[in-house]
């Protein structure tokens, strides 16, 4: 095992376990909310929780924090599912905040009966005028020595959605003067005459994260739940709500807090990854120029990939942005390493070979995987007529253009070397052909003297009368700046690229024709690609998931 310092959550786990705490009394649980599809961001808590369950031979249950019906939904339950499999992870058990419904509103109605909790009558604006400011206490409500008998015959209409949504809400009666404004007898539920996804119409009233959230960790016995900063100043509410459910030596969870994880040039927030959706920006939660899960899967990243990014930037205390080229080398390492090489021309242009034989073809070897000596190698066709990049020949170079140029030679790769002789152009002076001739001794891998002759470049081709025809998606940047939602004055969807989806007509060679979706591949000097799901057979579509960032010169 990789012998690595402990990160300051593994500081506090490994002190718990001297102290207070017994191996088997560690449980953990990723709680997200199914209110949209995971992205990268949540990737960093995946991995956090369930690297500490693998790390400590210790449960991780997955939460879905369903307390909002309003945005919830049963595909994004699904979505998230999929996404944590897909990760490599397996949670002990599968659970619902809304599976506590039950528990949850008999705890409430016994805080009425103990005097902590009271239904107050006003409106949201009123509630937050008298909430007062940090340096400023807040006002008691009128209705905050309201008699417990009417206390909990409201909150009972509320719960079957007798009163109406606006009307009532249930409060915790703490502190109106606490300097924490959170204690100020926060909100424990709201009306909302709304069908949930589970609970369909049982329940009229929903309870607010912070009730729902530290109550769910005491019923599964949770010993240390980690969330993002923002929740620091609730952790104090936190307890005291666990405190009102728990007894005298019950196994009480702990709240502790590890920085959000941001990405360059993407948002990470599912509320904003929704309105991408929703105002048709990409195409879908999975389109692969999103930093979903799902997308990123899309376009071809691995879960290795993703949780070698995940381990490698860790956790932090202080937020920060990830630069997204950390994602991409991880994922340009993780392919180097499996994907098969193939030839793809993204920008064709004809090269035809003066004196090469018309009509022959010549099947020639050529390794799967230089990277992988179990790869072995396949055969690819060659003739007169062949596709090359466009952007591999100039008419006339200087020294550093390593690639074909009149009276220059280079190696076509796993061929011949070949010399540019002639071009022609159409009307406007476009190159349609590149003419030149091959020398037959130089065989890639025949031994002669020829073969091993050092030229600069190698070039990728394939043969035109065997070439495939496939769609190419290139992905750009989904924004044009570092942080497109930090900005205050704007909205972040100015800060859209949009160029970041260009679409093309390549070809490739013959061996991708049964190429299935997912199946990853290295276009040699032009990138990694992955077959979209959208491809099929006679109907090719690859997107690429990351350029090289070197080109062979071999
Ligand atoms: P979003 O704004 O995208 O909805 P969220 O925090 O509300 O984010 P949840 O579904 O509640 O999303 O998140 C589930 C878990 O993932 C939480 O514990 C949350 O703290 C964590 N998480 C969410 N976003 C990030 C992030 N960017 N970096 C690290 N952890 C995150
Ligand atoms: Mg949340
Ligand atoms: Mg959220």
């Amino acid at each position: 095992e990789e012998k690595k310092s402990l990160n300051f959550i593994e500081q506090i786990i490994e002190e718990d376990l001297k102290s207070t705490h017994k191996k088997d009394d560690l449980k953990f649980r990723f709680p997200p909310e199914p209110n949209g599809y995971l992205h990268i961001g949540h990737a960093s808590s995946i991995c956090l929780n369930f690297g500490l369950g693998e790390r400590y031979n210790a449960p991780v249950n997955l939460r879905f924090d369903d307390t909002n019906p309003i945005k919830e939904e049963q595909e994004f339950v699904d979505a998230i599912k999929e996404d944590v499999l897909w990760l490599g992870f397996k949670w002990a058990k599968e659970c619902y905040a809304s599976d506590y419904f039950q528990q949850l509103y008999d705890w409430a109605v016994k805080m009425i009966k103990d005097g902590d909790a009271y239904v107050d009558s006003q409106d949201s604006a009123a509630i937050a005028e008298q909430k007062g400011t940090p340096i400023k206490p807040g006002v008691a409500s009128p209705y905050r020595e309201r008699s417990v008998e009417e206390n909990l015959e409201l909150f009972e209409k509320m719960k079957n959605g007798e009163t109406s949504e606006g009307a009532h809400v249930l409060r915790a009666k703490i502190d109106m003067a606490s300097s924490n404004m959170l204690m100020r007898d926060p909100i424990m539920y709201r009306s909302l005459h709304k069908k949930h996804h589970r609970t369909g119409n049982n329940w009229m009233i929903y309870p607010m994260y912070d009730w729902a959230h530290g109550e769910s960790d005491f019923i599964e016995s949770i010993s240390h739940s980690f969330c993002t900063l923002e929740f620091l100043p609730h952790r104090e509410l936190y307890n005291w709500f666990v405190k009102k459910v728990s007894k005298e030596g019950d196994f009480i969870p702990k709240q502790r807090e590890f920085a959000r994880r941001n990405l360059s040039h993407t948002v990470v927030s599912k509320r904003k990854l929704l309105q991408l959706v929703e105002k048709g920006i990409v195409s879908a939660w999975d389109d692969p120029r999103m930093p979903t899960i799902s997308g990123l899967r899309r376009r071809g990243y691995t879960p290795m990939s993703i949780r070698k990014f995940a381990d490698t930037i860790g956790i932090a205390k202080r937020e920060n942005i990830i630069d997204a080229s950390l994602l991409e080398f991880c994922i340009r390492e993780d392919l180097n390493k499996t994907a098969p090489r193939v030839m793809g021309v993204l920008d064709p242009v004809k090269l035809v070979i003066t004196n090469y034989e018309e009509g022959k073809e010549e099947w020639l070897e050529t390794e799967n995987n230089p990277e992988d000596e179990k790869a072995g190698t396949r055969k690819i066709p060659f003739s007169k007529e062949l596709y090359i990049e466009r952007e591999d020949f100039k008419e006339e170079a200087n020294r550093k253009f390593f690639r074909l140029s009149l009276g220059k030679e280079v190696r076509l790769k796993s061929a011949y070397i070949i010399k540019g002789e002639s071009v022609v152009k159409d009307e406007n002076g476009e190159i349609t052909e590149i003419h030149c001739t091959y020398d037959p001794k130089s065989k890639s891998g025949s031994g002669s003297e020829e073969s091993l002759r050092k030229v600069k470049g190698t070039l990728h081709w394939v043969s035109v009368p065997h070439a495939i025809e496939a769609e190419i998606r290139l992905y750009d940047r989904l924004f044009n700046v570092e942080s497109p939602d930090s900005d205050k004055e704007k909205d972040f969807l100015e800060f859209v690229n949009p160029d970041s989806l260009k679409v093309i007509n390549g070809f490739v060679e013959p061996s991708l024709e049964g190429a299935g979706v997912a199946e990853k591949f290295q276009f040699q000097r032009m990138g990694y690609f992955c077959v979209d799901k959208e491809s099929s057979k006679g109907n090719l579509v690859f997107n690429r998931t990351v350029a090289l960032r070197d080109s062979w010169a071999k």
